[in-house]
């Protein structure tokens, strides 16, 4: 059983510093990166001027799912019922707020809960243009009425919270229904499920692999699941060849979309499952979305072996560390009966 507050803390940390590492090198080619950073690629988070290594919108993202979660939670605790989608989209629009495109006065009631007075959220860091155009239409997609047939990362990538926050009998079906307030096509948001209920039955203690293999089972009764199964079954496939992790990796795609993004983290965190660096290094120095295939391989990696497992140099030098282990923590307590949660997270 890994309900502990170093797997949670993995978990979330592990994300941003996966997140972090592919920033530098998220549109570059591997050819460039190799250029640029030598022919190992990028093995080291690049430090900025304030002293950290910066993350980006899938982190970003990420600490809003979490607010949403919180939130929902206390919600729940108070009034009985809620919809924890619902509740994570008015947390989105507060991330749309913090990289201003939203003017305050469409979202003057939200603007509460201390992630507000972080200053350091404050910060555009190349948000997916899916999200923007799906936060900023007005209407919550669902899997029944789907806002657009995008089947982009930006769904999986913000997704690992709710494995952290659900048990294994909601995590699959929240996964999807918050990807799919802004991706309507089955790949977009069942990746997003299949990556919450891996990392809740990580935490509940089981192999990654037979993590994986109980979300294909789940993820078989889902309409429109035939890609991201194959895909996912690839990975899986490849993990056991001996075909190098390079070209494993460009096999199963470049991750800009959401099957591609699961089934490449999958393989990295599958393959080098006792060695986080090697893992992150693997998921990053590549043609494709480098910081989303960072970030939900830490997710996975760092749920699986604890924030012990991920180096100390890059928990310490990770933007936003503080921010993501409060989150963290507050996740594996859920709602405290306290004022001080209630300022923290209004219902
Ligand atoms: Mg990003």
């Amino acid at each position: 059983m890994k309900r502990t507050k170093d797997y949670y803390r993995g978990c979330m940390i592990g994300g941003a510093v996966g997140d972090a590492l592919g920033c530098p090198v998220e549109f570059m080619s591997f050819n460039e990166i190799k250029q640029k950073y030598g022919d190992d690629g990028i093995t080291d988070l690049v430090i900025g001027a304030n002293g950290k290594a910066k993350i980006t919108d899938d982190t970003q993202m990420s600490i809003f799912t979490a607010d949403g979660l919180l939130r929902a939670d206390t919600r729940f605790c108070s009034k009985g019922l809620c919809s924890a989608s619902n509740i994570v989209y008015n947390s989105y629009l507060r991330w749309l707020y913090t990289i201003g495109e939203v003017e305050k006065e469409k979202v003057q009631g939200l603007l509460d809960g201390w992630l507000m007075e972080v200053k350091e959220l404050y910060a555009v860091r190349s948000p997916g243009i899916t999200c923007l155009s799906a936060l900023k239409s007005g209407k919550k997609g669902t899997i029944e009425k789907p806002i657009n047939n995008s089947k982009g990362c930006g769904g999986v990538m913000r997704a690992a919270p709710v494995g952290l926050f659900c048990t294994k009998e909601s995590a699959f079906r929240l996964g999807c229904d918050i990807a799919a307030l802004t991706h309507g096509h089955p790949s977009g948001y069942l990746a997003a499920g299949v990556l919450a209920h891996i990392i809740t039955l990580i935490v509940d203690g089981l192999e990654i692999e037979e993590a994986v293999l109980d979300a294909l089972e789940v993820m078989s009764d889902y309409n429109g699941h035939e890609e991201c199964s194959l895909k996912i079954q690839e990975a899986l496939e490849l993990v056991k060849s001996d075909i190098s992790p390079q070209e494993a990796v460009k096999k199963l795609g470049e991750g800009w979309v959401g099957d591609e993004a699961i089934a490449i983290s999958l393989y990295c965190a599958l393959k080098s499952k006792d060695d986080f660096k090697n893992a992150l290094k693997m998921a990053v120095n590549h043609d494709g979305d480098s910081d989303s295939t960072g970030a939900i391989t830490g997710n996975i990696l760092g749920a699986y072996l604890g924030i012990g497992g991920i180096p100390n140099r890059w928990v310490e030098n990770v933007e936003l560390s503080d921010v993501l282990i409060r989150l963290a923590d507050d996740l594996l307590t859920g709602f405290q009966e306290t004022e001080e949660w209630r300022a923290r997270y209004p219902g």
